[in-house]
């Protein structure tokens, strides 16, 4: 008898389907859009932003990508276990306790504060390697850097240590997607300012780089790298961007009708009766809810596609089941498709849509698709 594995286990429809086509013709895309010589770090931290960060990886890398971000320490190691070779970027820091796995598996920390600088030394000392490092500079984020008034006696004290270097020098803008720019031209003058500093000190960084996915397109502050996410995934970081590049969604998530029910009118749908019917209808059930990261706040608001139509979810989004009126649609079989977020037929639900019903931003409702929903790779 073969035991029966959970990879063996028949699972249910719901499935997150990710097109590496896409992906790659998005990546393309925002390439296309860059001067000669301009790197592209490409930005896989939360797995991707949901899709999968392996597949997605090995997919840009063979595309001749250049750069990988990642927020953590763990998410570089495990782009090493799975063979990545091309440097790969640690944006979002490290503690003492974590440090030697930078040098160990060739990841590239960005610094942001003094403390850092000893830790790091040591740890290059221990695995006989030097570290470049690249520094993050604080222009107006408020978030992690140092700020430009403190950057000489940052580097003087970076000159002390011999095993770290200074490879590249950063910024993170806080609005690059307002057309309009001011904050962001502010932030980017302060950045010229600290790298006039810092080639007075000496200083020749490798790499320097200011752009996230919107920047590229609104502000042409490439310097030689610049750090797409979001585009990547084929979601516009704001709809005055649409007209600027053609991206392709990358993520459809999809499921199948579990049961469809024809109910009286005035029968209550879901925990505390917030919908109740209003004549006769076709419900049907879906296997996903919160539980897979489709959101609570859909709850009477939000849209599947049947047969390419718009179809309401009503009632409360459960932890694993949600409910919509078919009535509109006709007889729906049990296991025919229903999808949340993606294309069928002439009808689509993009992501960004998706994320304004439910309050929040693509961002945030692709990295909620848990892990309890399969990726599927086409
Ligand atoms: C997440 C992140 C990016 C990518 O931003 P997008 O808006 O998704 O393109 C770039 N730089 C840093 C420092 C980040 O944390």
């Amino acid at each position: 008898m073969v035991a029966i594995t959970t990879e063996r286990l028949p699972l249910r429809p719901t499935r997150a389907i990710i097109d590496l086509s896409a992906l790659e013709e998005n990546y393309r895309e925002i390439r296309k859009g860059l001067p000669q010589g301009v790197k592209v770090l490409a930005v896989v931290k939360a797995d991707a932003y949901g899709h999968g960060v392996v597949p997605v990886a090995k997919r840009l890398e063979s595309l001749g990508c250049d750069l990988f971000g990642v927020a953590l320490c763990e998410e570089g190691v495990e782009l090493r276990e799975a063979g990545i070779k091309v440097p790969i970027l640690v944006l979002s820091g490290f503690f003492e306790s974590q440090v030697e796995v930078l040098p160990r598996f060739d990841l590239t920390p960005v610094v942001f504060h003094r403390s850092h600088l000893p830790l790091l030394n040591r740890a290059g000392e221990v695995e006989g390697k030097r570290i470049g490092i690249h520094l993050k500079v604080d222009t107006g984020m408020g978030r992690l850097g140092i700020m430009p008034e403190d950057v000489p006696s940052f580097l003087r004290d970076l000159s002390s240590y011999p095993y770290l270097y200074l490879e590249g020098v950063m910024s993170h803008l806080s609005e690059a997607e307002d057309e309009e720019g001011a904050f962001s031209r502010e932030q980017i003058e302060r950045f010229e300012g600290t790298l006039e500093t810092i080639r007075a000190c000496g200083f020749h960084p490798s790499y320097i780089h200011i752009s996230n996915s919107a920047a590229i397109f609104n502000l042409k502050a490439h310097y030689n790298l610049v750090r797409p996410g979001i585009m990547l995934y084929g979601s516009y970081p704001d709809e005055s961007l649409r007209g600027k590049v053609d991206l392709k969604p990358v993520m459809r998530l999809v499921t199948s009708i579990l049961q469809v029910r024809r109910v009286p009118e005035g029968m209550p749908i879901s925990y505390g009766r917030e919908f109740v019917t209003r004549r006769e209808s076709l419900i049907g059930v879906i296997p996903i809810g919160y539980g897979d990261g489709f959101p609570r706040a859909l709850s009477n608001r939000g849209f599947v596609l049947v047969r390419g139509r718009r179809v309401p979810v009503v009632g409360r989004v459960c932890m694993d089941l949600t409910m919509i009126d078919l009535t509109d649609i006709g007889e729906v079989g049990i296991g025919e498709e229903v999808v949340l977020v993606g294309r069928q037929g002439g009808e689509e639900i993009r992501i960004e849509e998706f994320a304004r019903l439910s309050g929040t931003i693509s961002y945030e409702a692709l990295c909620r698709i848990g892990p309890r929903v399969p990726r599927e790779y086409i």
